[in-house]
Order: C-alpha cells, then structure tokens, then sequence
C-alpha cells in the first residue's frame, strides 16, 4: 500500500521548535512531498447546503441527505464515499434534533474515527491524534469559556451509546482543533468553505519565508470508472528546491506582512516567538512597509523593488497552484 509520499520525509526534533518534518530525497519546485487526505473535515455551518460534504466543491444542485436532512453531496457517488464518516454523525443528528456547529461536528468526527480505528498510529500517519500538539495551558480565560462551552455542547450532543471519553481528552482534541485546524476551500480555491485535520501536514514548522506551500486538491468523483476516482487531500508542494535534510516549513500567516505584525499573529494564534532569519534580520521589512499607506511617498526605486518582490512571490505560490490543477486527474 502506498504512503502517500510519507517514505520521503521524516519527523525529526527541530531545534527550538520541537518537531519538525525533514526532506529524506531532492525535491524540485512544484513537486508534490506527499499528499494526505483529512483525518477528519467538515463544511462550514453558513455553507452546509450549497458545499459537497465529501469533496468540499460548491455545486448548484446537491443531493440531500434522507435521514439527518442536514448533509449534501454532488452525487450518490460522494454520498456513499461519505458514509462510513457520516452514519454516526447522520443518527446522532436525528437523535439530536439538529447539527450542531462545526467544531463539535469536528471534535465528533474525529471521536467517531478513534472509536473506529483507535487512537493509535494509523497507517500513513507521522503521529497519532494522542500526540497532536494544542495549546490548552496557554489558554488565556476568554479561550477557557469557550473551551468549556464547547466541551458542553460536545456533550450534549454525544451520544450515550458511543465510546466514552474522559474531559481531558475531549479538551485535547479541541485543543488541537483550533492550532492545527487547516482551513478547506472549494474547487476555485477562492472560499474558505470548511475545515480539517491533517496529522502530517501540522508536523511542518512555520517559516516567515517559507520552501513549502499547502495546495488544496478537492480530488475527482466525476471519471466514468470509479478506478480513477480521487479523494479530496492536501498536498505539500516545493516552493523552491530542497535538498535531503533540509527542514520542510510553511508560512502559518500571510508572509506579505512586515515582521512585527507576523509575529504578534503567530504568538496570539500559535504562541510561539518566530526565530526565522527574515523575523531576526527584520528582512525585507523595509519594503512591506513602503506597501502601507500614510507614511510618506515611497521613492520610484523601492516601488518597483516591492513590486518585483510580490510578483516574485505571488509567482511562486501561483505557480504551485496551477501545477497542483494540472496534476489533477
Ligand atoms: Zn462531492
Ligand atoms: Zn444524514
Ligand atoms: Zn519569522
């Protein structure tokens, strides 16, 4: 059985970041590292009706799940795709009376997969659920309530016949919701429609100046033989070109920001002070600050430096992307 790609990095200790994932072969730009399906997604609650819950594309008729009434999906063939991670989901809802919302739906998801596959290292997996960082002892008391009311609202809606797990674990798993959720976009890439949890994929450590990028692939349920059937995942393409040992980073905020404002982003969102050479160096801060507004006129060099420096950048993303669309069967 094929790894996804997972043989060609490793988990190594990143010094002063904890973890980190580590290149084992070259990489060229665009290449595809690996790519993992989600251990567990869901569609945003505004858009649960006009989103596909298997493969997360915006379509104009769905088909309408008969029992909860609550799920949709392009065709019967995403609809049964979806099955084995909904049937829970499906009579806890009826039971229930409605959906709760995403984060519950996604704290229940993941449950419902333990129950099924234990929490153990699942094939394919770097690490287990178990050992997914989250940050609850930094949690700050407005960050508490919610995770007390989200653990509430959990469960209420859990039901009593499915394995039972201690306070702890279910703020665990919320835990690791909110600093390893990856945000899922439907087939233009230009929404944000939904969330999930990829294991392997919050292995990589941020970099303000990143040598990876994240491509979300909604796969392909459309091909008349359901052997070229794809399933929706997200891949870990090469920005730039990578050696063996070199360490694979993402950037987790906008990098066109200056410095400064990355950081505090990243402390607040992820509590962790960025070391990066660009944070050290405060590199390139200079022209991002030239990008802002009232502070005077920028001369004619240093506009076309930022302009060249976004295009390069911007190249470079887009680059990726439209390789990520080619590679799609
Ligand atoms: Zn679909
Ligand atoms: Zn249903
Ligand atoms: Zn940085």
């Amino acid at each position: 059985m094929t790894r996804g790609g997972m043989e060609s990095v490793e988990v190594f200790t990143s010094e002063g970041k904890g973890r980190g994932l580590k290149a084992q072969k070259e990489f060229l730009p665009g290449d595809v590292i690996f790519a993992e399906p989600a251990y567990a997604a869901v569609v945003f609650d505004s858009l649960t009706h006009v989103i596909c819950h298997t493969c997360f594309k915006r379509q104009d008729r769905l088909h309408r799940c008969g029992q909860c009434k609550f799920a949709y999906y392009c065709d019967r063939t995403c609809q049964r795709a979806a099955w084995l991670n909904h049937k829970n989901e499906c009579s806890a809802i009826k039971k229930y009376g409605k959906a709760p919302t995403e984060n519950i739906r996604l704290a229940a998801r993941i449950m419902w997969k333990i129950e099924r596959e234990g929490s153990g290292l699942a094939e394919g997996c770097l690490v287990s659920i178990d050992d997914l960082q989250n940050h609850v002892d930094s949690f700050g008391e407005e960050e508490k309530k919610e995770l007390r009311a989200d653990v509430e609202n959990f469960l209420e809606f859990w039901p009593s016949q499915s394995q039972q797990f201690g306070l702890q674990f279910i703020s665990h798993i919320f835990g690791v919701i909110s600093c390893n959720g990856f945000t899922l976009s439907d087939q233009r890439g230009l929404q944000a429609v939904g969330v999930g949890v990829f294991p392997n994929l919050c292995q990589a450590n941020h970099d303000c100046w990143p040598n990876c990028t994240v491509i979300f692939n909604n796969g392909n349920h459309e091909a008349v033989r359901s052997m070229f059937h794809t399933q929706m995942r997200i891949e870990l393409r090469a920005l730039s070109k990578i050696s063996p040992g070199d360490e694979l980073t993402v950037s987790y905020v906008d990098f066109l920001n200056v410095s400064e404002e990355r950081r505090k982003q990243l402390k607040k969102q992820y509590y962790f002070d960025c070391t990066c050479e660009h944070c050290k160096k405060q590199i390139k801060d200079d022209l991002m600050l030239a990008l802002k507004e009232g502070e005077g006129k920028p001369s004619a060099e240093t506009v076309k430096e930022v302009i060249q420096f976004s295009k390069d950048t911007l190249e470079k993303i887009s680059k990726a992307r439209m390789e990520g669309l080619y590679h799609e069967v």
